[in-house]
């Protein structure tokens, strides 16, 4: 078993020579996909044996290019064909794909290789002529280093500003999820005031939301005024800034979550069911258009899908009663949550953040999932409904459940 992941690297101030080489190179790339796209566009075609035919040697004629290279034009072509008839196919106006400067140079398998001399990696490309290479060398980040005896498959090489960088595809053994040995389990409370509250066996960690708020508000006011001009062009226009902003948001805030985590053995993160979220936060309108259960699917989803990547584990728990309940004594009660911020027990006394006892007690649901199955009550009358799967962890059934969400708090405007 393998999974695939793609790096991107910085190569570390290429000589003159070798950057004449690059721009030299991508010309040349550009315009072999050029003619394939023109080609593709006289021919209406996007078959790959076809355009191969039609381009491949005037290509290497023409631009010069290696084999190895000539051969990725075509690929990058295709590519492009394909995705303007994609988008034709859907009923989507688009105009025939030109090639962009952003288009890098394609490296096939066989022109090149991830080299190490001495401390330092090198991407070692091909220049067509037996025995000759460029030596580029590359910027790599201590955590990747070790990665780099994975790469595996066609690369590219591209240019933004003046700098030049490698994507690398890597093709990675696959490390089973759940190995032997006790779990760390790290409970997760996600919110407004604060974003993320993380309880690890080291103490906890705090994502504060303040300045997310404060640009969800501006976003919301902006939005007012349009609203009042109404200028549903730029309406339409900000909703997708904003929903971009949240996404690469979200993908940094999966991204720190699930790097803390993988420092840990047999981590697994865990997450209070979402609807449950929803349910739980009260408060004004206000506090809700900022409480998007979409957002909040859309890290739990980014969670996922890189903890599958770094081999830790994601499990959901019933989050009924994790904010009211005490981490201490179990008491649980309303009347211990007379506060947003601030969790004092009336059975035994014990008082302290309330996010952080959230977590504490969504940790603690996470361990008794993990040792003895979802409880009986971890199956709400909603996820009865939605699509509920069952993974085998470790001997252990734990379910997850599929809530299709409905809400649209992100886009409608207040
Ligand atoms: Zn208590």
């Amino acid at each position: 078993m393998h999974r695939a992941e793609t790096i991107i690297l910085k190569l570390t101030a290429p000589s003159a020579n070798k950057r004449a080489w690059l721009s030299q190179t991508s010309q040349a790339f550009r315009d072999g996909v050029g003619m394939v796209l023109g080609v593709a566009e006289s021919e209406q075609t996007s078959s790959r044996a076809k355009l191969h035919n039609a381009c491949y040697t005037a290509n290497r004629e023409e631009t010069g290019l290696p084999s190895d290279y000539a051969r990725m034009v075509v690929n990058a072509g295709v590519a492009l064909a394909r995705s303007y008839w994609g988008l034709r196919k859907k009923k989507r106006r688009a105009s025939f794909p030109k090639v962009g400067k952003s288009q890098g140079i394609g490296l096939g398998v066989h022109a090149y290789a991830v080299l190490k001399r001495g401390e330092r990696f090198f991407l070692r490309a091909s220049t067509g002529k037996r025995g000759q290479y460029k030596w580029l060398p590359l910027s790599v980040p201590v955590h990747l280093a070790s990665k780099l005896e994975f790469v595996h498959g066609d690369a590219k090489l591209f240019q933004r500003g003046q700098d030049w960088f490698a994507m690398l595809p890597l093709r990675l053994p696959h490390t089973p999820a759940v190995r032997d040995g006790e779990p760390t389990v790290l409970g997760v409370d996600l919110g407004v005031v604060k974003l993320m509250t993380v309880e690890t066996p080291d103490g906890c960690k705090i994502w504060n939301g303040l300045p997310v708020r404060h640009r969800r508000e501006h976003f919301a006011s902006l939005r007012r005024r349009y609203q009042r001009h109404r200028r549903t062009d730029r309406i339409k226009a900000q909703s997708g800034k904003e929903r971009r902003w949240m996404h690469d948001l979200n993908h940094k805030l999966a991204s720190e979550l699930v790097d803390m985590a993988r420092f840990y053995p047999n981590a697994v993160i865990v997450f209070e069911q979402l609807d449950g979220i929803r349910d739980r936060v009260r408060g004004g309108k206000k506090f809700n258009r900022m409480m998007s259960s979409w957002t909040f699917r859309d890290l739990t989803d980014k969670v996922k899908y890189k903890a599958e990547a770094a081999g830790v584990d994601v499990v959901f728990v019933d989050p009924r009663k994790t904010s009211q309940t005490c981490c201490r004594c179990g008491h649980a009660t309303r009347s211990n949550r007379t506060k947003q911020a601030l969790f004092r027990c009336v059975n035994c006394g014990w008082s302290g953040n309330a996010d952080r006892n959230a977590a504490t007690n969504i940790a603690a649901a996470g361990l008794r999932t993990l040792q003895q199955g979802p409880t009986d009550t971890a199956r709400s009358e909603e996820s009865e409904q939605a699509s509920s799967s069952l993974t085998t962890l470790d001997g252990v059934k734990v379910c997850e459940t599929q809530v299709l969400h409905t809400d649209s708090n992100l886009v409608s405007p207040a």
